[in-house]
C-alpha cells in the first residue's frame, strides 16, 4: 500500500527531493540555497505562512545539527513537514448508524460541496467504496440537480459500487427535495451512510449559503432534527491558487467538516496539503489519487510526508 501510494505521488516527490538536494550539497547551506529552498516550497503550493514556518524551523536545525550529513538532514525535514500536516488532527470519517431516543435508525449523512470538475461525483463513487469495503451500508443522493448528466453519472457509480441511489426524475428539481428523500430511504433502509452529491456551480457567497444551507436544513429535518455528520469540501490538488479561491467562498458559505483532496496523483505541488489546512481551518480527511474505483484513500501524514520525500 505505502509502495502504491508513493508510486501515485511520485510527483509529489519532487517537493523533498528538491530540497534534500539543496540542503545537502556538501558545501554547507547559503543565503542563495536558503532562497532556493524558499522558492521551491512556493512553487510547490505550501503558501507563504506555511513556507516561513518551516523555512525558519529548518534552519534552526541545521545550525543545531552542524552538518548536511543527508539522513540527518532528511529527517528534519520529514519531522518539520509533519509537523505542518499535523498528524494529531482528527480525521476520522463519522460513519455510523445511530439509534434515535424514538427507537428509528439514522444514518451518518455527508454533504460532498465543492466546484464542478473537482471530482466530487467520482469521489462520491469512490467513498461508497471505501464505506462498502469496510461493510457500511450505503445510499447516494443526487442532490446535483442543476446539471442533467450528473444523476446519471452517480447512479453509474452506485450500480459500480453495488449501492442505490436517489434521484429525482425530473431535471432541474430542488437539490433540497432530493437530499431529504435520500435520507428518509436511508433512514427506511437502515444505512449507516448517506452521501449526498451537491451542484457545484461556481455562485457568489451568498447564492450559495442559500443553497447549501437549505441542503443542510432540509436533511436534518429527515433526521429528525439530528444533524448532517459531515460536510465535506472536495478540492482539486492540480488548481493551485484559483482553485484555494473557490475552496474558500464554500467554506464561508457552509461550515465543511473535512476536506477531501482530489488529484494528487497528477500533481507536483504536494504542499497543497498544507496550504488547505491551514486556510480552511479543517483537516484533509481523504485524498484522490487516481480516477479508478479504488482510488480514494483516507490522508495518512505519515505515509504523505514519506511519499514527498520521495
Ligand atoms: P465533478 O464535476 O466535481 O463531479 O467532477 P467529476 O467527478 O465528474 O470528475 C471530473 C474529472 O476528474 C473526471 O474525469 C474524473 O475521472 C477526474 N478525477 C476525479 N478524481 C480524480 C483523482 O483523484 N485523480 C485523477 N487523476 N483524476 C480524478
Amino acid at each position: 500500500r505505502m509502495v502504491r501510494l508513493r508510486e501515485r505521488l511520485s510527483r509529489s516527490g519532487a517537493l523533498g527531493r528538491g530540497i534534500l538536494g539543496l540542503l545537502t550539497r556538501g558545501s554547507g547551506v547559503d543565503e542563495a540555497t536558503w532562497d532556493e529552498i524558499e522558492e521551491t516550497l512556493l512553487m510547490a503550493d505550501l503558501g507563504p505562512d506555511a513556507t516561513d514556518e518551516l523555512l525558519e524551523n529548518l534552519r534552526r536545525r541545521i545550525q543545531v545539527l552542524g552538518t548536511d550529513d543527508p539522513a540527518a538532514v532528511r529527517e528534519a525535514l520529514r519531522e518539520e513537514l509533519l509537523t505542518l500536516i499535523d498528524p494529531s488532527l482528527d480525521r476520522r470519517l463519522a460513519a455510523t448508524r445511530r439509534d434515535a431516543p424514538d427507537g428509528t435508525v439514522l444514518p451518518s449523512v455527508i454533504l460532498m460541496v465543492g466546484v464542478n470538475g473537482t471530482g466530487k461525483t467520482t469521489t462520491v463513487g469512490k467513498l461508497a467504496r471505501v464505506l462498502v469495503a469496510a461493510e457500511r451500508s450505503v445510499v447516494l443522493g443526487a442532490a446535483d440537480t442543476f446539471r442533467a448528466a450528473a444523476a446519471e453519472q452517480l447512479t453509474t457509480w452506485g450500480s459500480r459500487v453495488g449501492v442505490d441511489t436517489v434521484r429525482s426524475d425530473r431535471e432541474g428539481a430542488d437539490p433540497a427535495a432530493v437530499a431529504f428523500d435520500s435520507v428518509r430511504t436511508g433512514i427506511e433502509q437502515e444505512v449507516d451512510v448517506v452521501i449526498i452529491d451537491t451542484a457545484g456551480r461556481l455562485q457568489n457567497k451568498k447564492g450559495l449559503m442559500d443553497e447549501l444551507g437549505k441542503v443542510r436544513r432540509v436533511a436534518e429535518k429527515g433526521l429528525h432534527g439530528d444533524k448532517v455528520a459531515e460536510v465535506l469540501l472536495v478540492i482539486d490538488a492540480t488548481t493551485g491558487q484559483n482553485g484555494m479561491q473557490q475552496a474558500r467562498v464554500f467554506s464561508e458559505a457552509v461550515d465543511i467538516t473535512g476536506i477531501v483532496l482530489t488529484k494528487l496523483d497528477g500533481t507536483a505541488k504536494g504542499g497543497i496539503v498544507v496550504n488547505v489546512q491551514r486556510e480552511l481551518g479543517v483537516p484533509v480527511k481523504m485524498v484522490g489519487l487516481g480516477e479508478g474505483v479504488d482510488d480514494l484513500t483516507p490522508f495518512d501524514p505519515h505515509g504523505f510526508v514519506d511519499a514527498l520525500l520521495g
